[in-house]
């Protein structure tokens, strides 16, 4: 096997046996769960994608390890025509779904463990890219879904993960046995956990010697023993739970949740582990998967955009002023800002280049450009969308009142704009801006724009470093006539 249906993905998760937890209580199956299904719904669709001759091209990609037919989701990119290729189809799939469709961060986290490993097992002579590369070949021909997991909780910011209070904070190796290590930590923030079969570890941040037990990179299956997921909540996410819920959701189908994944004393065997104590290593992996993270957003964010700009203009439409020069220039904004977004995201990986591994690797300096610019574009998008939709996309009566049959004659009466468009039409677009602006899907469209692949500081420290202004400052003084 090396493609699976949409149907097939969901009955493979349907077999997992997951520790969800969710407002207080343990999931007994998250794929009937409505809070998470939409967001299972989001993955399904890079299975849905790739079974559809017309996207065969962007959706799956020729494995370099096995030369089978895999889907671009367990590709190690070859090329920088790949690269490009992999930004479309995060365009795509943002634009089926309004959503993030979570399978990213496995597929940058392969690349980037593919080429770390390499590196680490030249200087050491461990075994680590052969278990990496034996575990890809696993994971391409059954086409799983895995989630990259980096994000420690952190703890006090000003203290190094050996120094905090708690050595938990980090996700640390407590145990080292001849068959393998055992671990306990946790990562937060874990978009699409509970809608994945495998979790990739990968360490967060650089580290200095005297952190070995933190440097540690592997992979298992997302219902071993001792892994516990805590579903975070989102604005508006219990109106899913409402009997009936439909337009009051904004987006019915698709979504994204993100998990506190904890690891209490999680067994790793040794053939699954890609790092282990080799801790000048940790600041390469974060840096690789970083960039790749920051080339993704040029993609998924730009096709998330592509909805909401096509909201908002419906919105004017249904307002009845489509027309208006001021709405019009708007709409050209809004456009130029995603269409920037994406010229970053091309960029970044039509300039790729090969690793000593042989996988392509973006430029570092234009992924983080991309992701700046990702860290504020959204937000003018959406204050410009909210602008066009009008107040009435926050006091709008909900669903029921619309639906009720003493008042409902009242909604459907004074909430008419264009009066050939459907009352109700009119609610699903507001609902839809509102779910992106301010719902369940702001976490992804707005808040993790700021913060999901490395907050705004951490960009600007790689944009300097990469900014060469010692080749601008000479630049200036050649043009100048300055002699030193
Ligand atoms: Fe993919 Fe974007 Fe979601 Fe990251 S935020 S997993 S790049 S859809
Ligand atoms: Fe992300």
């Amino acid at each position: 096997m090396s493609l699976m249906t949409g149907e097939e993905y969901v009955e493979s998760l349907r077999k997992l046996k997951l520790n969800v937890y969710y407002l207080g209580k343990k999931v007994e199956s998250p794929v009937d769960n409505p809070v998470i299904r939409p967001s299972l719904n989001s993955v399904k669709m890079t299975y849905d994608l790739a079974q559809q001759p017309e996207y065969e091209d962007l959706m799956t990609a020729k494995s370099n390890i096995t030369g089978k037919k895999v889907n671009r989701f367990t590709h190690l990119h070859q090329s920088a025509e790949d690269l490009v290729k992999k930004v479309k189809m995060q365009r795509l799939c943002g634009q089926k779904t309004a959503a993030c469709f979570q399978r990213c961060v496995g597929m940058d986290a392969f690349n980037a463990v593919y080429s770390t490993t390499f590196e680490i097992d030249k200087q050491y002579n461990t075994n680590y890219f052969e278990n990496f590369k034996k575990y890809l070949a696993y994971v391409q021909d059954k086409d799983l879904t895995v989630d990259g997991a980096m994000t420690d909780p952190k703890g006090d910011r000003g203290l190094s993960p050996s120094k905090q209070v708690d050595p938990d904070l980090y996700l640390r190796v407590v145990e080292r046995r001849p068959d393998g290590v055992v671990v306990r930590g946790a990562k937060a923030h874990q978009t699409g956990i509970c809608n994945s079969h495998e979790v990739l570890v990968m360490p967060t941040q650089a580290m200095k010697p005297e952190d070995k037990d933190y440097a540690i990179s592997f992979a298992v299956p997302t219902d071993t023993k001792g892994i516990t997921m805590i579903i975070g909540r989102q604005s508006c996410d219990t109106r899913k739970l409402e009997k009936d819920a439909d337009i009051d959701v904004g987006n019915k189908n698709f979504g994204g949740v993100e998990a506190l994944t904890v690891f209490d004393n999680v067994f790793v065997p040794n053939d699954r582990i890609f790092l282990n104590g080799e801790t000048e290593y940790a600041g390469m992996l974060v840096e690789r998967f970083a960039g790749y993270h920051r080339q993704s957003y040029g993609g998924c964010k730009v096709g998330v955009g592509d909805v909401l700009i096509g909201a908002a203009a419906l919105a004017a439409e249904y307002n009845g002023v489509p027309r208006a020069s001021h709405i019009k220039d708007k709409l050209i904004e809004m456009m130029h800002l995603n269409e920037t977004l994406y010229a970053c995201g091309i960029a970044c990986s039509s300039e790729g280049y090969p690793t000593k591994a042989g996988n392509y690797q973006i430029d570092l300096l234009l992924a983080n450009v991309c992701k700046q610019n990702v860290t504020r574009f959204p937000y003018e998008i959406v204050r410009l969308a909210e602008d066009i939709a009008g107040g009435l996309m926050v006091t709008m009566p909900s669903e029921k009142d619309y639906k009720n049959r003493e008042v409902g004659k009242y909604v459907k009466k004074y909430l008419v704009g264009t009066a050939s468009v459907p009352v109700e039409n009119r609610m699903k677009i507001l609902r839809l801006i509102e779910n992106l602006s301010l719902g369940t899907a702001a976490v992804g469209y707005r808040t993790e724009s700021m913060h999901g692949a490395g907050s705004p500081q951490a960009q600007r420290i790689m944009i300097s470093r990469q900014g060469n202004l010692g080749q601008k400052k000479s630049l200036a003084k050649a043009i100048a006539r300055i002699e030193e």
